[in-house]
């Protein structure tokens, strides 16, 4: 059952387990800094990254790429590359009888048992996370056997009900290799099999690129039912706006590194309080509305991670920047209703186009 503790769950016996979270918090990230070794020195990928996400929630992690959302996802499960690592910070996730895990102190046993039990990721290339000489059947078997479920006629019979939960054809996909099927039957039976030992959190990254319009539709419909019939904990990792306007309930913005605005997501996407959210809005078709709105880009780049600008780190792309901004990084502000945006003159912020001219410095 997603959110109770498996029957041969074996809680860690290390300092990894530690006091409770609040009753509907599943994961809670504080000021997590993760940073690359590079040839140039040390690069932060994820800089103070601080969020909490309540059981039952959808959260969309929007951002360009190269902003660091996979890699804030990765350093949850512990998947970084060896160049990679958490510099700073710490995660606490609540398991289902109320006890919370420290994240960063799980190893061996524990940190396997987590990292399917109780949270799983759908990454983006699901031919690369699917084994090529394996057939789907064999990925459920030794992912199951690998968490001590022995049982291969059960664990099928399993597979073959979460294959038709993303309408698949149970019998059929199970008897084929990954490349025997199309791209988005690989990412159903990916997210399928993320569902088989009923984790509490699910990790999707880009769970729709690369695919057609059609089949990202088809997906994102997959995704919306399994959510209504499982009622799992959701963490996706986007830079499609609409995706997160249709799947999430709330939106967290990364810039560089940071999270710069998090929020309900009609909060965010009609009121945005930070600059690049706005930013990112104006440069996508509107979702709703007949009227044609001309699009626009941000002005300028992201900025290199290895010689980040003094201050906030927006402020060379930024139409309000001041002189404190220059100088000075900004906190979060609370801006009303669990809204919260890391600008300073985040009460000037606006959707008008005209803002932009000239933006550049
Ligand atoms: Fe722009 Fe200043 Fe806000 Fe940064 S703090 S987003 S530079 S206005």
């Amino acid at each position: 059952m997603i959110g109770n503790v498996p029957s041969d769950f074996r809680l860690p016996t290390s300092d990894s387990v530690i006091g409770r979270l609040a009753d509907d918090v599943v994961l809670s990230i504080e000021d997590l800094w993760v940073e690359y070794q590079t040839p140039a020195g040390p690069m932060q990928a994820v800089r103070g990254a601080t969020l909490e996400i309540r059981r039952g929630e959808a959260v969309a992690l929007i951002g360009e790429s190269g902003s660091g959302k996979t890699t804030l996802g990765l350093a949850l499960l512990r998947l970084l590359t060896r160049t990679a690592r958490v510099s700073r910070g710490r995660a606490r996730f609540r398991i289902g009888d109320g006890r919370t895990l420290e994240l960063f102190s799980l190893g061996g046993s524990d940190l396997r048992r987590f990292r399917w039990q109780e949270c799983a990721m759908v990454f983006q290339a699901a031919l690369n996370s699917l084994n090529p000489v394996l057939k789907v059947r064999d990925h459920f078997i030794e992912t199951a056997r690998a968490h001590g479920r022995k049982d291969d006629r059960q664990t099928s019979e399993r597979a073959r009900e979460l294959l038709r939960m993303v309408q698949l054809d149970g019998e059929r996909v199970l008897s084929s290799y990954p490349h025997e099927l199309s791209g988005g039957m690989r990412q159903r039976v990916s997210i399928a099999l993320s569902l088989l030992l009923e984790p509490q959190l699910i990790i999707l990254d880009e769970p729709t690129t690369a695919l057609d319009i059609l089949t990202q539709r088809a997906i994102i419909d997959v995704i919306r039912s399994l959510r209504q019939r499982l009622n799992f904990t959701m963490m996706f990792i986007s830079h499609d706006l609409s995706l997160a306007a249709e799947l999430a309930d709330r939106v967290a913005t990364m810039y560089a590194g940071e999270l710069v605005e998090v929020g309900k997501v009609r909060d965010v996407f009609y009121t945005p309080k930070h600059p690049y959210t706005v930013g990112l809005l104006n440069a996508v078709p509107p979702i709703a509305g007949e009227e044609f709105t001309p699009l626009t880009a941000i002005p300028g780049s992201p900025p290199d991670l290895l010689a980040m600008p003094s201050g906030c780190s927006f402020h060379p792309r930024c139409p309000y920047a001041t002189e404190l901004c220059v100088r000075q990084a900004p906190p979060l502000f609370a801006v009303g209703n669990g809204h919260q945006a890391a600008c300073f003159h985040w009460e000037r912020v606006t959707r008008r186009l005209d803002v932009w001219e000239g933006a550049v410095r």
